[in-house]
Parts: structure tokens; sequence; C-alpha cells
């Protein structure tokens, strides 16, 4: 394959356990896109959430990435924290100035029930869209709610500006972010920077042309290209993987340890497990043994199903 210095991919694991199968997917499909492309791979630790990622499922993270054979050419490696989300604060915060420079940026003092009470459901998925309330205060109410020393999140204002993009797997894809979408947080309350934020952030500051995750980020996208292109920059292109979901139908969880990586290493090697996934993921008719370098030849989107994907019972 050739190499093409253009194109840079990235793994954005969140070290909040250790990966299940689901996580293991999207990374095979990240890689081959990559590597089909000749192009090179970054990895990004996105432990921002204090309460939920631990140091020791770094190294676990990247050796898991490394047993099936899914290598990187820059970014975190061991005892480093550049590339860790953890330590990028100051980089979050400047292009938080930019934005509250604009005007953009306001502190929203909702509590959760205020918050719903304050948002209509979105019509397509249920998903809650915040009205702008506290955007809309009088400055006596701002006052009070300042000085009632309650600290505030803080939340971008977004246009009435339409969003498109075209999905590698989903196709063109739109959306209206005051009207779909809504004012949405850039800053906890305690003071932590929102996902939102520093996936632009570091998608624009690294580089990344090519974004591989799953479809359940499938509706960030419009809200993190505007994030980008208002900061300045110029978004990737995207390509969002279905989903595999338990044989019920339900969400794999880190939490319920849905077929996580220890156990999927006691059970099969490298080449099986890569085999097992290539076949789920329709790019092979059998599920022959194979290493993710046999399958980054061939690898075309096309091949790759939109629906979510049942993992079956005797996985
Ligand atoms: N850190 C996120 C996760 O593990 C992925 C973020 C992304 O790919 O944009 O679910
Ligand atoms: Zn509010």
């Amino acid at each position: 394959m050739a190499t093409n210095a253009t194109v840079r991919g990235r793994f954005a694991p969140s070290p909040s356990g250790r990966m299940h199968l689901g996580n293991l997917f999207a990374a095979l499909l990240a890689w081959l896109d990559v590597r089909h492309l000749g192009g090179e791979l970054l990895l990004r630790m996105e432990d921002l959430d204090p309460d939920r990622c631990r140091p020791e499922y770094l190294s676990q993270l990247a050796d898991d990435l490394i047993w099936l054979g899914l290598d990187w050419d820059l970014g975190w490696r061991p005892g480093e924290t550049a590339y860790c989300q953890s330590c990028r604060t100051p980089f979050y915060q400047a292009a938080f100035k930019t934005l509250a420079s604009r005007g953009l940026v306001y502190p929203c003092y909702c509590s959760r029930k205020e918050r719903l009470a304050a948002s209509a459901p979105h019509a397509a998925d249920g998903a809650r869209i915040y009205s702008g309330r506290c955007r809309r205060l009088s400055a006596q109410e701002k006052t009070a709610l300042q000085e009632s020393g309650r600290s505030p999140a803080w939340r971008v204002q977004v246009p009435g500006e339409i969003i498109s993009f075209v999905d590698e797997v989903f196709g063109p894809q739109q959306e209206r972010l005051d009207r779909d979408c809504g004012d949405f947080i850039l800053r906890r309350s305690d003071g932590v920077f929102a996902y939102q934020l520093a996936v632009s952030v570091d998608d624009l500051d690294m580089g990344i042309t090519r974004v591989v995750r799953a479809r359940d980020l499938l509706d960030s996208t419009p809200r993190q290209i505007w994030l980008m292109e208002t900061l300045g920059g110029k978004a990737p292109e995207y390509a969002h993987a279905p989903l595999l979901v338990a044989p019920d139908g339900r969400k794999l969880s880190k939490r319920e340890g849905d077929l996580n990586m220890e156990a999927l290493r006691q059970k099969y090697t490298p080449e099986q497990l890569t085999g097992k996934l290539a076949k789920l993921a329709g790019l092979r008719q059998t599920d022959a043994p194979v290493t993710a370098i046999e399958l980054a030849a061939d690898f075309s989107w096309d091949k790759v199903p939109r629906a979510d994907i049942p993992i079956p019972p005797d996985f």
C-alpha cells in the first residue's frame, strides 16, 4: 500500500474500562479505513471525565489494540501524557475563550429538573433540546444567580444554520443546529470540558482528516463540524460504523463486561477474532482466521451494512 501523508485517522478510546467487542470492532474499521488509504493513525486517550477514567486502563487499551494487530504511528505512548485529554485543558480553555470572545458562550444555571422543564423532546429520537432559557435571563436574574454561589455550566449559542456532510456509511446528513440540537454544553459546572468541545479541538489540532467511530456518535457530528469551522478549521471526513449489539438487540456496555477483551483474548487468537469481526462487518463471507493487514488490501465501506449487527449468541 502506498503511503498517503494527507490521510490521518485516529483511535479515540475512553479509558473507562476494558474495551468490549463493539469498541474493538470500531477500532478495527478505523484502522482498515486509514491503512487502506495508506494514511497514518493517531492514538488519543479520551480520559476527560475523572469520575469514570482510570490510569491503569490506558496501557491495557493500547495492549489490546496491539494484540489484534492494530498499530498506530503517533499519539499516546506509555508514560506520556501529551495525547491524554486530561492533560490538554489549556487547549480547550483557549478554544472556549475564542468562542466566548465572540459572545457565543453563556452560563447555564439550570438544575437537571429545570433543564428538563426548559427543553423539548427532539422529534426524531426523544433527546431533549435545550430551550436557551439561561440565554434570555434579565440582568437582575443573572446577578442574582451569580451571587447565589451556584457554579454554572457553560453553553454555546448555536445559529439557525444547516450543517450538512456526507457520511461514508450513512450517506448525506443534515441538521439545523438551533432546531434539531439547541445550545449545548461546552464546560460542565464542575469545570470539566465537555466531550463535544474536546473532541473538536483535538481533531483540529491533531490534523485528523478521517474520523471512523460507532454510529451512536453520528448525531454529534454536526455540532463538531460547526465548532471546528467556527474555530477557523476544516472538519475531517466521517464514517460511522454500524453498532454491534447484544443478541437481544441491547446496546453493549463496558460496565456489564459485554464480551470484554479479557474473555475474548482467552478464547480466540487475534486472527480468529479478526476473522469473526470481518464476517460481522460484511468484509468476508466466512469467519476464517485472517489478519488486519490482509483485510486492508480490499477494504471498502460499500461492504459494510448500516443496520445494527447482533452478535451471535455463541460468540
Ligand atoms: N471517546 C469516545 C468513545 O470511546 C469516542 C469519541 C470519538 O470517536 O469521537 O466512545
Ligand atoms: Zn439554563
